[in-house]
């Protein structure tokens, strides 16, 4: 399987160079030349497989240039100490107990070290990138340098620490992170990692990196200590691949819980920001895997809802800070790949809609295209009350506890189940711990949080609800801190070459 660009016609790679690049020169994305298909009699073999099994045939499907036993490697490594044994279990909702045909199996994506779904993705990629290298002869360590706004960065450590002929770099906004993100970076251990508050805003951070990257003296510096720069973004290949492999574990659990039989169609709730975990559910139904909707869940940013709605995507409008905070987004860049797939491959036509994007900041795809994605998907958006009222219901019929943007999936799905009566039993994507978004959660179950801080409002929940803290999070007021450093957003790139050359 070779990997090309969605913007230009480009000689067909590998996909560990795929994964190296992480962008194509074109600035386009790569995707797979063909989507691999699967039968009914494959999807019924995945029964006896564990998690990390199962995550490795996936990927054999896509990255044939690793040998089955290097991607049975990366999967052990990468999700061996998730907090439990299924990796990602499924709890399942009967929304209707006098309909018990219209199940909705919330799928816990957030088993793994940070208690967020990009755990998935970022405890395999440094596993993929490390194997990579050794591929293509590359013998220089590569810095992985992140700017975040909180969550993406202890992700993106937990996954590269201590990781062979890696380093990573975290930069984060000093004062612009909560106290639980914040703890959670500057406790991280490992001997190839650093994390540095910069003075000021987010903005300041990724600016500052972005830079760095830009900037061809700080390069040909590195390349004399031996390093080179690359990211953990959530378009590199690596990235999106590991993700492809829940849905099919989702599908297995609603058969083996006799919610559904294998060959019968599901619907996919995905709660959404840069669409990449709603893509990879695109490329399992794609694949074969029987599902009948995608529904796109979006937050009070609904550029999504508006472009399934109408086909137009039009980035120009007020933007909203909410309490799903990892779906505020008004580009998402994974949507690219799913305009390349559709139109069927029509490189200049993405490349079209894209340069449209930059200039005018919105573009308008043709009836065709629309067409066909109506088939597909279906999206809706929901409100900061809506999503509170959803934690509070779940919570109240189920014993159940949601986070915020788990709730928006399934506040959307209801919105869909009302508009059209569907009841195709339905695999929600759960994509963090409630215990990551502690302050909204407690506020949708009317518990005052007036003068509580962070560490103790974990406590209060717990108690409230006695729903199963995080271990991670449950041992951080005891974490001992390691990194304490401060710079300006002018020393960013001095502390980047003090780092590379340790
Ligand atoms: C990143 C993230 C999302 C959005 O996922 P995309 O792949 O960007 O669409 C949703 N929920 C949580 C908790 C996330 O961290």
């Amino acid at each position: 399987m070779k990997y090309i660009s969605t913007r230009s016609k480009i000689k067909p790679i590998t996909s560990a160079e795929a994964i190296l690049q992480g962008l194509a020169k074109d600035g386009g994305l790569f995707v797979p030349e063909k989507i691999p298909k699967v039968t009914l009699e494959e999807i019924d073999s995945l029964k006896d497989k564990t998690y990390e099994q199962l995550s490795a045939w996936l990927l054999g499907k896509y990255l044939t240039d690793y040998t089955e036993d290097e991607l049975g490697e990366c999967a052990e490594l990468a999700y061996n100490w998730f907090d439990v044994t299924a990796r990602v279990p499924v709890a399942v909702l009967i929304q209707d107990p006098k309909n018990p045909v219209a199940p909705v199996g919330n799928m816990e994506l957030w088993h793994g070290p940070t208690s967020a779904f990009k755990d998935i993705a970022l405890q395999m990629l440094p596993h993929l990138m490390r194997m990579a290298l050794k591929k293509v002869g590359e013998t220089k360590t590569i810095l992985i340098l992140v700017a975040t706004s909180g969550d993406t960065g202890k992700a993106a450590l937990a996954g590269f620490a201590d990781v062979p002929q890696t380093k990573i770099m975290v930069f984060y906004p000093d004062g612009g992170v909560s106290q639980i993100q914040k703890l959670q970076m500057v406790t991280q251990g490992g001997s190839n990692v650093n994390v540095t508050a910069v003075r000021g805003n987010f903005d300041d951070a990724q600016t500052g990196v972005k830079k760095i990257f830009g900037d061809k003296k700080i390069r040909a510096e590195l390349d004399k200590l031996g390093v080179k720069l690359s990211s953990a973004n959530s378009i590199n290949w690596g990235r999106l691949v590991p993700q492809i492999a829940y849905y099919f574990a989702g599908y297995r659990e609603l058969i083996k819980t006799n919610q559904i039989k294998l060959g019968d169609k599901i619907i996919i709730s995905v709660p959404t920001g840069n669409f990449g975990n709603i893509l990879a559910a695109y490329y399992a139904l794609r694949m074969g895997l029987p599902i009948k909707k995608l529904i796109c869940a979006s937050n009070m940013n609904n550029v999504l809802t508006e472009f399934f709605a109408t086909g137009v995507y039009n980035r120009n409008r007020e933007f909203f800070k909410t309490i799903t905070p990892s779906m505020d987004i008004l580009i998402s860049s994974n949507l690219e790949r799913l305009l390349y797939h559709e139109s069927g491959g029509d490189f200049k036509q993405v490349s079209r809609y894209m340069t449209e994007l930059n200039t005018k900041g919105k573009y308008q795809i043709d009836k065709t295209l629309k067409a066909r994605l109506d088939k597909i998907f279906h999206a809706e958006y929901v409100t900061e009350d809506e999503t509170k009222l959803f934690i509070k219901r779940v919570y109240a019929s189920f014993k159940y506890l949601l986070d915020t943007h788990s709730a928006v999936s399934i506040a959307a799905l209801s919105k869909y189940r009302g508009r059209t009566k569907d009841l195709t039993p339905v695999l929600s994507a759960s994509t963090a711990s409630p215990y990551k978004f502690t302050s909204a959660v407690l506020e949708a179950l009317e518990k005052p949080i007036d003068g509580v801080d962070d560490l103790a409002q974990l406590k209060l929940l717990n108690r409230a609800t006695n729903f199963k803290m995080p271990k991670n999070l449950a041992v951080l007021s005891a974490a001992q801190i390691l990194h304490n450093d401060v710079c300006d957003k002018d020393e960013m790139a001095q502390r980047v070459l003090d780092f590379a050359a340790k």
